[in-house]
């Protein structure tokens, strides 16, 4: 198995290093990493955010390990040029059409949380988000009409291929948890839903031991907020998701915790093809200060061994590791602690 490493700008080469370490302590047979260059680094050694050697790399891997792009240093450049663009161009190349979030409260983090402490430590969810379709993707245009007034229009659609394959990855990830998939929709007003919804419960069928509900959308962005402890996996469209994804992130608190994985179609035996990186950006404003908290990026790494290398318990160990680390006070300075990026690695690799 082939893990390609892109650790990209900022402190992306700072935290790679310690998901690597963690890597490396796990002690696994038969994984090599491979490294290549992204975003405004591979722009300033190749003249282009994202090489075709790094794509190839990528094509020719199991799954990737991101750090982050961005670099102000690249602000002017033309805009296909920029560092941004990478991530772009590979969610598109690669057809990584499932984005998942994870929102878990780590114990003595509660204030963190936008939420209650006593709401907030209960939140422990998965929220699957389909990335390929919906309005987002849909014919849209601003014309204006005989009579002189615009309008504006977005067609929202989803073939039902499209519905199956999140609807998959999402029964796939509840066998993984704690074996309840809730599926959000608009289906007293959405024909679109209707169909999401018809095509999940076939494909539930196919999932015996997983618990499905439904839920409309406006309910579940209330019940997030409300009791956010009844959710387990939450599966939605693009539109829906892009909302909750966020509003569920809040819920738990520091950036510097949140990890995220973006999958594609199965190629291998054991899973799903996916690219892995923390939801926060480079931090150009701490690159080089050692500062960095390097616990998403690690959080990511458990992620590509669940989901792409069908590791789970080596998975949960490194959660467990992070969730260690935390109680035991090793906190980097986004959660108000003093602990160093080198710090923070070392002692995650000392608790597995
Ligand atoms: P992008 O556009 O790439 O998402 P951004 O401008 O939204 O980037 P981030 O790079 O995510 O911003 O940083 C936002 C703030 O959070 C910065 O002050 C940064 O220092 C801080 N931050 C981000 N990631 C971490 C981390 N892993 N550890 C500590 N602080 C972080
Ligand atoms: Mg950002």
């Amino acid at each position: 198995m082939k893990i390609a490493c892109l650790a990209g700008d900022g402190i992306g080469p700072e935290i790679m290093a310690e998901a690597k370490k963690v890597l490396a302590a796990l002690d696994l047979p038969d994984i090599e990493t491979a490294d290549a260059d992204v975003g405004g680094a591979a722009y300033k050694a190749h003249g282009h955010p994202l090489p075709p050697e790094t794509l190839a790399l990528c094509k020719a891997s199991d799954a990737i390990l991101f750090g982050a792009v961005g670099d102000p240093s690249c602000d002017n450049l033309e805009r296909h040029l920029r560092p941004e663009q990478a991530i772009l161009g590979l969610r598109q190349a690669l057809t990584l059409f499932a984005n998942l979030r994870p929102a878990t409260m780590f114990p003595g983090l509660e204030d963190m949380s936008a939420l209650r402490p006593e709401v907030a430590r209960e939140i422990d969810l998965l929220i699957v988000r389909e990335l390929n379709g919906d309005v987002y993707f849909g014919e849209k245009a601003i014309r204006t009409l005989d009579d002189g007034r615009r309008q504006g229009f977005d067609f929202m659609s989803y073939a039902e291929d499209e519905v199956r394959r999140i609807a998959h990855v999402a029964f796939r990830a509840a066998q993984g948890r704690d074996k309840r998939l809730c599926s959000v929709d608009k289906a007293n007003v959405l024909e679109t839903s209707q169909l999401w919804r018809d095509v999940v419960i076939e494909t539930s069928a196919e999932y015996p031991d997983v618990e499905l509900s439904h839920m409309y959308v406006d309910n579940a962005a209330m019940q997030l907020v409300r009791n956010p402890g009844q959710f387990d996996v939450v599966v939605t469209g693009n539109l829906f998701g892009d909302i909750l994804s966020d509003q569920a992130s809040m819920c738990v608190g520091s950036i510097g915790l949140l990890a995220s994985a973006s999958l594609g179609e199965a190629q291998t035996d054991f899973g799903t093809f996916g690219l892995y990186e923390p939801i926060h950006g480079s931090a150009p404003d701490i690159a080089g200060t050692g500062k960095a908290n390097p616990m998403a990026m690690i959080l990511s790494l458990a992620m590509l061994l669940r989901h792409s290398l069908g590791l789970e318990a080596q998975a949960q160990q490194v959660e467990a590791a992070v969730a260690k680390a935390l109680e035991a006070g090793v906190k980097g300075a986004d959660l108000g602690g003093g602990a160093g990026t080198a710090e923070i690695g070392d002692a995650i690799v000392d608790l597995l």
